[in-house]
Formats: structure tokens, C-alpha cells, sequence
């Protein structure tokens, strides 16, 4: 039985909801993309979504497209596709999840399917889709997609499928504390909970780290740096990475070490990421109540008020983005 709130939230967009679901009758080649450098939410919502279509439709090829995670992939999400371009020249349903500015989906072959369905909760510059699915106010691209699902009564949502669901929502959710966490996001947590999903084993394979992974944590808290106002931050380049046998995806597992500390209001972390093509300073930002998307737009990035990402060229602009963000809480 799903909750009051679920099936209010989906009653809104009926006739949305069910034009997906005539898309994805209709179309036997169906691929779905995510954001690069993909976290818990693309990943989650990307699987739900494909394991949703392989299990109830058997005979549709379903595929899902963007680089892999360091260390999500294969622990907790199967290997991604790989296709050569001659895939994309015949008829195909592409569904992007969990990003809706272009330049962030990370395989641009998405421009080329027949029909292009987004299902996102970024606020977006341009949209790019032909059927969009946007609320910005959902913890997560995934809570969204199981809104949908859920809303599908005739067809089942295995554990798999909502065992992906779940960690992208409590991964984008900050483990249910963001400011984004509502009703709703407990109300489909709790549908999928119904799906028999073992949320211990879920925690355990999220959150689990390796001893050596300790030495990280330690060089952070022995080297962070705080603002005037409260802004935590801490540096971390590419040959200390290599030193820590970490990589730049890896050195903001550890921002929200700075999420429950008096005084700090914003955290965020600087990580080096030599990539030939975007050579730049990867930061991801996080607040304890003020929105900080503004600041993180300004520095060639976006995101959510709670949780955003942005960059810098070299370390020069360190203490202006800093200051940026201190003048926010002074
Ligand atoms: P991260 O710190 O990488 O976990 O990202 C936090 C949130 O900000 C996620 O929702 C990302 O999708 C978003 N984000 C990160 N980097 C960028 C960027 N350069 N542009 C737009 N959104 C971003």
C-alpha cells in the first residue's frame, strides 16, 4: 500500500508518468545516461531504472552509458555499457537521469535517441529533453524515478531494482539529514523498504572503508583549514593522492568528517585532478543551513543549496572562492 503522500505526488503528474511508460512499451533499444563523475544518485537512479525495464520487460535491450565509479564499480553497481557509435544509428529511447545541463552528461551520444526523457532534480540551464521530469525540491534524481515506478501498479520493483533506488536516495539525501529530506522522500523510502531490501547490508556496502583508508581521515584532520566566518576546507594534490593511494574521485569521501561541528557552517574540499582535457581543482562543497549553490555556479559549477560541486583553474583562486563562501555566513 503506498502511502497518501506517494500517490498524491504522482496523481499530479499522471499523465506524465504514463507517457513514460508508453515510451518505454514503445521503443525496443532503450539507453539511459547519467552525470560524469557519477556518485551514489546517478548510479542508483541509472540502475533502478534499467533493472525496473529489464525485469518487467524482458525482451527490450536496455542499456546504461557514462564512465565508471573508482570505487562504487563493481561493489555496488554493475560495469557500464559499451557501445560503438553505430549502436546509436538506429532507433533508440534515451533517458538521462540525475543531470540536465549537456555539458555534464557524460556520454554525448545521448542527443542521439529518437525521443530524449530527462528525470532530474538540478536546476537546469537549457533543457534538453523532449519529455522532462524536473523537481528540484526531491532529495534525489532516484526518489523521483521511484515515484514513477511506483506509480506503475501492474509491474513489480524486484529488490535489486529498489536497493538502487535506495542508495541513491539516502546517498543524495546525506543519509536522510539534508534540508531536501521531506515527507517524501520517507514515504517512497519506506515503499521500497517494502520491496524487501536489507538497508544493513545497504549501509555496510555504502560506508564500509578500509583500514588504510584511516591514514586519509588522519592527514585531513591534521591539515584542514577554517575560514573567518566557518568555512572547513582541506587540500589534497595529486601527489599527495597518489601517497594516500587515493584517487581525485575519492578525496571528498571524507568532506562531511567537518558536517556536525560547532562553528563550521560550510566544508568542502579540494582535489587535484590532472585530467588532460579539464586540468582543474575538483571542490565539493557542503552547508550546514545556507545555500551555496549561488557560489558554486559562479565557479563553473552548481548543485543543490545543501551539497554542490564547482572548480577552480589552480590554487590561486583558493582564497577567493573561500572568501566567496565565508562572506555568506559573515
Ligand atoms: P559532489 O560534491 O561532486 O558530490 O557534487 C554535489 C552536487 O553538486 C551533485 O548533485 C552534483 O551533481 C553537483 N555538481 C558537482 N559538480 C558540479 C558542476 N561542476 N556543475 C554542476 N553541478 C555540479
Amino acid at each position: 500500500m503506498l502511502s497518501p503522500v506517494v500517490k498524491e505526488y504522482a496523481r499530479r503528474q499522471r499523465f506524465e508518468y504514463k507517457q513514460l511508460l508508453s515510451l518505454i512499451k514503445k521503443y525496443d533499444r532503450i539507453a539511459i545516461f547519467r552525470h560524469i563523475k557519477p556518485d551514489y544518485d546517478a548510479l542508483g537512479s541509472q540502475y533502478g531504472l534499467s533493472t525496473f525495464i529489464k525485469d518487467n520487460f524482458p525482451n527490450k535491450e536496455v542499456k546504461c552509458f557514462g564512465d565508471n565509479h573508482v570505487t562504487f564499480t563493481p561493489r555496488l553497481f554493475p560495469e557500464s555499457d559499451r557501445e560503438n557509435d553505430s549502436w546509436f544509428d538506429k532507433p533508440f529511447l534515451s533517458i538521462v537521469v540525475d543531470v540536465g545541463d549537456e555539458p555534464r552528461i557524460a556520454d554525448p551520444r545521448f542527443a542521439k535517441g529518437s525521443y530524449i526523457v530527462k528525470i532530474d532534480h538540478h536546476p537546469c540551464k537549457k533543457d534538453i529533453a523532449n519529455l522532462s521530469f524536473l523537481d528540484t525540491s526531491l532529495s534525489a534524481a532516484a526518489e523521483y524515478v521511484a515515484s514513477i515506478l511506483l506509480s506503475f501498479k501492474k509491474y513489480k520493483i524486484s529488490k535489486e531494482c529498489a536497493s538502487y533506488l535506495y542508495i541513491g536516495i539516502v546517498g543524495d539525501s546525506g543519509r536522510f539529514m539534508y534540508s531536501s529530506t521531506s515527507k517524501h522522500t520517507f514515504a517512497i523510502a519506506e515503499a521500497l523498504l517494502d520491496c524487501d531490501i536489507k538497508i544493513s547490508d545497504i549501509y555496510l556496502n555504502m560506508y564500509e572503508k578500509k583500514l588504510d583508508d584511516l591514514k586519509v581521515t588522519a592527514y585531513i584532520l591534521n591539515n584542514f583549514s577554517v575560514s573567518p566566518h566557518g568555512v572547513a576546507y582541506y587540500v589534497i594534490p595529486e601527489d599527495l593522492q597518489t601517497k594516500l593511494n587515493i584517487t581525485s574521485e575519492r578525496v571528498k569521501e571524507n568532506v562531511n568528517l567537518f558536517s556536525n561541528i560547532e562553528g563550521v557552517n560550510a566544508w568542502c574540499s579540494f582535489a587535484e585532478d590532472n585530467n588532460p582535457k579539464d586540468y582543474c581543482w575538483r571542490i565539493s562543497i557542503r552547508s550546514k543551513k545556507k545555500d551555496i549553490s549561488g557560489v558554486a555556479q559562479k565557479w563553473e559549477g552548481g548543485g543543490h543549496a545543501q551539497a554542490s560541486g564547482a572548480k577552480i583553474k589552480s590554487l590561486d583562486d583558493l582564497p577567493s572562492f573561500i572568501k566567496d563562501l565565508d562572506d555568506l555566513f559573515a
